[in-house]
């Protein structure tokens, strides 16, 4: 490994808790040993992956300075950073049982001596374990919060989200506005087409409604065949511009797999009022909703 230049790079393929292969001696420098173990139970004491990057951080402070520690998903899409970053890195791929969970960069300003990087990667395996548990986690909540058939969210997501998004927009004094959308005369389409083909019917449905609204915008399938759309920083006009545009996008829908279909939706759209709760909110979206289906379906009713 090259101490003299501004990055090392490793790559730890973890035999077991305190043997790595490959850049590391088999024998402990500084008799490590037991403080891996100490901190590995200190970090199995959340599964929080940004926390358990924090207190890699700070604990590993009591053996090794360092001014930062960068820390990037497997799918390279989010990065935590503790402290700031240096000049001189250090540069881990964590890998167990040839998984990949991610990548450490640790920063600073003066350059590692290689007993110094011996001792961090020593104390690299005691994350191993605990960051596996947290990605893992991780990865279940994730699902636990999906739907399975279209992709989009659930409604227990849904429930997290009204509540964490009506907080947000008080805070900041935004606006916030929901859809909740449901497909006219879906049971027929189903009788008539099948199960399966109404299935292909949602997917399709709910990918022009993702199409169709912001990349901030939230959407959840919130039951069988109904939908709602959570959309920040946008009153009650805006929303119902929305509202028509997922309309007229589904009533252009043409075909669903190769087979001509004629699909409508209605809408019904409320916009946050001082005084709702979450769920007065949300049954003011419901309630309109209810008045498109009896004006005769594919409109939108404000709430
Ligand atoms: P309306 O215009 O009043 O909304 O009529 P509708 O037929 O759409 O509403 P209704 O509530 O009577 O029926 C909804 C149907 O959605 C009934 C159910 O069979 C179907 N459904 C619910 N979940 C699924 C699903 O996951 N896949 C399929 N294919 N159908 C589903
Ligand atoms: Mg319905
Ligand atoms: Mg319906």
């Amino acid at each position: 490994m090259d101490t003299f230049g501004h990055t090392n790079t490793g790559n730890l393929a973890l035999v077991n808790p305190l043997q790595t292969r490959g850049t590391v001696a088999p024998v402990l420098p500084e008799n490590l040993g037991p403080r891996v173990l100490e901190l590995a139970s200190v970090l199995q004491t959340t599964l929080d992956i940004e926390m358990q990057i924090n207190l890699f951080g700070k604990e590993i402070q009591r053996y090794l300075s360092v001014d930062g520690l960068g820390y990037t998903l497997p799918n390279n899409e989010t990065r935590f950073l503790y402290g700031r970053e240096a000049s001189e890195r250090a540069t881990y791929a964590l890998v167990l049982h040839d998984n990949s969970l991610g990548s450490i960069r640790v920063f600073r300003d003066l350059p590692f001596a290689e007993h110094e990087l011996s001792s961090l990667e020593n104390l690299l395996c005691a994350l191993i374990y605990p960051l596996r548990n947290a990605l893992t986690y991780k990865q279940a909540v994730e699902m636990a919060s999906r739907d399975p058939l279209t992709g989009v969210q659930n409604r227990l997501a849904l429930s997290n989200a009204l509540t964490r998004e009506i907080d947000l927009a008080r805070r900041q004094g935004q606006k916030l506005s929901v859809l909740v959308i449901d497909i006219d005369h879906f049971k027929s389409f189903n009788d008539k087409f099948g199960h399966t083909f109404g299935d292909d019917v949602l997917v399709a449905i709910s990918q022009t409604i993702a199409n169709t609204v912001r990349r901030c915008d939230l959407l959840y399938r919130f039951g069988g065949e109904e939908f709602v759309v959570l959309t920040s920083h946008t009153g009650v006009d805006g929303a119902r511009l929305l509202a028509e545009r997922i309309r007229e996008n589904v009533a252009a829908m043409q075909t669903v797999r190769g087979r001509s279909v004629d699909l409508t939706v209605s809408i019904g759209v409320a916009g946050l009022a001082a005084k709702d709760t979450e769920q007065r909110f949300f049954d003011r979206a419901d309630k309109a909703l209810y008045q498109a289906k009896s004006d005769g379906r594919n409109r939108t009713v404000l709430g």
